[in-house]
């Protein structure tokens, strides 16, 4: 693990409220042994247990707790232990100050190993994908960071197709992920799907460029995307706000859809509710990353910054540009909004779209076979019963496959440990009952999956009758 760094992102989380949890979490301690008969009594209840107040205990309105509503302690504490994930994907061309920004977001520097090639070299380069980990912990609350770059992105003279191993990539991770949910060891997924993309957009230009349109059009559908105007500190206020404007209007007039953030709940305290229109205001965001730190000339305080002839800009001062807020978006508020967007809707999308091109190619292998064999009886309905049966057959073949493999594992292992028994003779029993008991259960595993394809090996015998 690398080192740990730390934030100072308050964002909605407030300090009064999470210890507030902490000691609600301690309560509850004392109040196990009531749960287990049942229900808790508040503590203003009175001691004949709902004779005042609302009435009787159960009634409505009651104040009897019947426990249930710890459970946001126990997701919150499972979720902690386990760790979050999330992926970031950073894509703009060479030198629009990506590896600077990841680095003063996240106060590493990922990128210390690498090698700028010579001007020769990106002529003919190609995107590339470029995958880095870190986990990082914050009290005591930890991240697996992966962030994938995409080096050599509109980088060469000829930049057609440039896009491709992008878009390539999106799909394989969902691909990847929806041919792991339908495997065996489904508790152990790794979820590679990427949750944001922060998508760079220079500071030179006068919007939006042809190659922008492009890559964004082919991944809006699939990842939540997020513009940032880069090395803002370039532009002055005004070219700022115009750029801004420009690059809205042309996401617009393309249909491109960026990453919507969710309207504010009603219930929001006043403060959130400022923050997130503060945020949606200054969307695309105008970042600054620096490597280094320097003097303010404010406030003499050190912090990361860009040191010029006549002055100073400040990374995370919200006057110089919106890096502040955008590591708020990022880090403190939306994080989870966009891994739930991802998983309901780019890859339900993924999903759906694979599972219906699926059914048609497998549609059309099985309409050729029928038009090869010239079978002169087969309506539309007991077609469609076939290509249904055909799909079935096929998922349980795959499912015997993997069967088969997981019954050689355990046939592996049970030779191993007999061997393992025959060296050492007292461990003989035990190791022999184990490999009995694995065998047994594959063998079961087997069995069961053979009993499906049995019944499944029914259906074209009852359409095949029906032909
Ligand atoms: P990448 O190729 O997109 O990853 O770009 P780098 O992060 O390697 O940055 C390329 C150059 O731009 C470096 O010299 C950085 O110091 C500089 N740079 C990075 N961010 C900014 C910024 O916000 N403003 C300015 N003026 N320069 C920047």
């Amino acid at each position: 693990m690398t080192s740990v760094p730390r934030f100072n992102v308050s964002a909605r989380y407030r300090k009064d409220e999470s210890d507030e949890m902490v000691s609600g979490i301690r309560g509850n301690v004392g109040r196990s042994e009531s749960m287990r008969t049942g229900a808790s009594v508040d503590s203003h209840d009175s001691v004949g247990g709902g004779s005042t107040g609302n009435g009787g205990s159960g009634g409505p309105g009651s104040n009897v707790r019947l426990g249930f509503a710890n459970l946001p302690d126990q997701m919150h504490r499972k979720a902690v232990k386990k760790g979050f994930n999330f992926t970031l994907m950073v894509v703009g061309e060479s030198g629009l100050g990506k590896s600077t920004l990841i680095s003063s977001l996240f106060q590493q520097d990922l990128y210390k190993d690498r090698e700028l090639g010579s001007a020769t070299e990106r002529v003919n380069k190609t995107t590339e994908i470029d995958k880095r980990q870190i986990e990082l912990d914050e009290k005591g609350v930890k991240l697996r960071l992966t962030v994938v770059d995409t080096p050599g992105f509109n980088d060469a003279i000829n930049c057609q197709d440039c896009w491709r191993p992008i878009e390539d990539y999106i799909d394989n991770t969902f691909e990847q992920y929806f041919k792991d949910e339908c495997g065996l060891n489904r508790k152990n997924i790794v979820d590679h799907r990427v949750h944001c993309c922060l998508y760079f957009v220079s500071p030179c230009g006068h919007g939006l460029r042809p190659i922008d349109v492009e890559l964004m059009r082919r991944l809006h559908s699939k990842v939540n995307i997020v513009p940032i105007i880069a090395r803002a500190d370039t532009l002055t206020q005004a070219e700022l706000r115009d750029l801004k404007e420009r690059v809205l209007a042309d996401l617009d007039r393309h249909k491109i859809q960026t990453y919507r953030m969710p309207d504010t709940d009603s219930d929001d305290d006043e403060e959130t509710r400022r923050q997130e229109s503060d945020i949606r205001a200054c969307i695309p965001f105008a970042v600054i990353g620096s490597n280094c730190v320097v003097e303010s000339a404010d406030t003499g305080r050190r912090t990361r910054g860009r040191q010029y002839p006549w002055g100073v800009v400040e990374v995370e001062n919200p006057k110089h540009c919106d890096f502040a807020k955008l590591r708020i978006f990022l880090l403190g508020t939306h994080m989870q909004d966009l891994k739930d967007i991802t998983k309901e809707v780019h890859y339900e999308n993924y999903r759906a779209k694979y599972i219906t091109e699926r059914m048609s190619k497998r549609k059309g292998a099985v309409r050729d076979d029928f038009e090869t064999r010239k079978s002169k009886n087969t309506t539309e309905a007991n077609f469609e019963a076939i290509v249904d049966t055909e799909g079935l057959l096929k998922e349980k073949e795959d499912e015997i496959r993997r069967m088969q493999q997981m019954l050689q594992q355990l046939q592996q292992q049970q030779q191993s440990s007999a061997s393992t028994a025959a060296t050492v003779p007292t461990s003989v029993s035990a190791a022999s009952a184990a490999g009995d008991a694995s065998g047994h259960a594959a063998a079961a595993a087997v069995a069961a999956s053979n009993s499906g394809s049995a019944s499944a090996a029914g259906v074209p015998a009852a359409s095949a009758n029906g032909q």
